[in-house]
């Protein structure tokens, strides 16, 4: 469902290419060779953000960088950056450029892996909201006291919850949505009203409700059981890494940001500081969520071919990295890859 487009002969598809900081130096530039030795055509322009050009320019992703992005990329390709902590003023950049481009749906599949640690049958894409709740950073002091403002509005739950009855009516026809309007009965009230209303358009769609502390634990349970789970942006990067680790772990999971005009690709995990700069961080998850974009791009041929070329890494089980039981390097893995297209 994050395809749009249909692909035509000779595109050249303009990138935005954010390695970050950390692993994301590592493991975009593995993405970027994969991509090219496909027979599509890219032309990529690379930018920095993060905190060494705050400390130039006083923004962790500057207005020009957004401007070049839009006006002269379709979709851009993300590492990682480290958020650091206590420094005033500064605002995480993936965060930043997901409200500036207004990316309102974060797409996380997980699905079984041809791994021992990897649970049977698991094939589900978690739907998170992108550009509000808890997750957007809405903080204020008081005498000994911190505040985190939980914004729920009725435009951006639409959107997204429309865009999980879509995702549900391509797969399986099972749509869960989760909150925790229990407790939170206005914000997660207004989420759940209008999943309700909305549900009444999609009459084939199985539509299920679930407190989140209910979907946590079935989620490690019963994962199976699970297809579109549409939710809040915080309980979404919760049940997410949660759902990763059920079929492999970090190194493994890619993720989408789509908007109605730009998408940002990117693997689920952080800039690992304490793996960086080693070479042995897992490119896979950079390399599927590369997948992601070409099947945003309508190129699900080689969308399908990279992600069976994974796959048979894996299913070999020689070239791997440490996170997965190997010993083999970042390059090494891309490598194999690149041979198994
Ligand atoms: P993390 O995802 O960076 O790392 C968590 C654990 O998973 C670490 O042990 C790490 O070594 C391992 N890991 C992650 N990716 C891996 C890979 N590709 N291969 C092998 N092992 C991998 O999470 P964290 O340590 O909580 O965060 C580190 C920094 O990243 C923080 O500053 C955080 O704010 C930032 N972060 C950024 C993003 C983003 O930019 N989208 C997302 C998450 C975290």
């Amino acid at each position: 469902m994050w395809n749009f487009s249909e692909a035509t002969a000779m595109t050249t598809y303009n990138l935005a290419v954010i390695p970050g900081s950390g692993i994301g130096h590592e493991v975009v530039p593995e993405a970027i060779r994969l991509l090219e030795s496909t027979s599509l055509n890219f032309d990529c322009q690379t930018f920095e953000i993060g905190y060494e050009v705050f400390k130039k320019t006083g923004s962790s992703v500057p207005d020009k960088v957004i401007k070049k992005m839009r006006n002269s990329t379709q979709a851009c390709l993300f590492g990682a950056t480290t958020t650091p902590l206590g420094i005033q003023g500064y605002k995480s950049a993936i965060l930043t450029l997901r409200k500036a481009l207004d990316l309102y749906a974060n797409i996380r599949p997980a699905k079984s892996l041809p791994l021992k640690n990897s649970f049977e049958g698991v094939d589900l894409v978690i739907v998170r909201e992108n550009t509000e709740g808890l997750y957007s950073g809405m903080e204020f002091e008081l005498p000994d006291t911190a505040c985190s403002v939980r914004v729920i509005t009725r435009k951006a739950t639409e959107r997204i919850v429309k865009y999980a009855f879509e995702l549900a009516m391509k797969r399986s026809k099972m749509l869960t949505v989760v909150t925790k309007a229990n407790i939170m009965r206005k914000s997660d009230g207004l989420f759940l009203e209008v999943a309700r209303n909305l549900a009444k358009d999609y009459p084939e769609v199985e539509m299920k409700e679930l407190l989140v502390d209910v979907a946590a634990m079935n989620l490690v349970m019963h994962p199976q059981s699970y297809d579109v789970i549409v939710t809040s942006n915080l309980f979404g990067d919760i049940l997410s890494d949660e759902a990763a680790g059920l079929v492999g772990g970090l190194g493994l999971a890619p993720s989408a940001n789509i908007g109605s005009n730009y998408a940002l690709f990117e693997p689920v995990h952080g800039s690992a500081p304490d793996i960086a700069g080693k070479g042995i961080a897992n490119p896979m998850a950079a390399i599927m969520a590369a997948k992601m974009m070409l099947d945003y791009f309508g190129e699900t041929n080689w969308a399908n071919r990279i992600e069976n070329a994974v796959l048979s890494v894996l299913e070999k089980a020689k070239v791997l990295t440490p996170d997965l039981g190997g010993s083999s390097l970042t390059t090494q893995v891309t490598d194999a890859i690149i041979d198994a297209l």
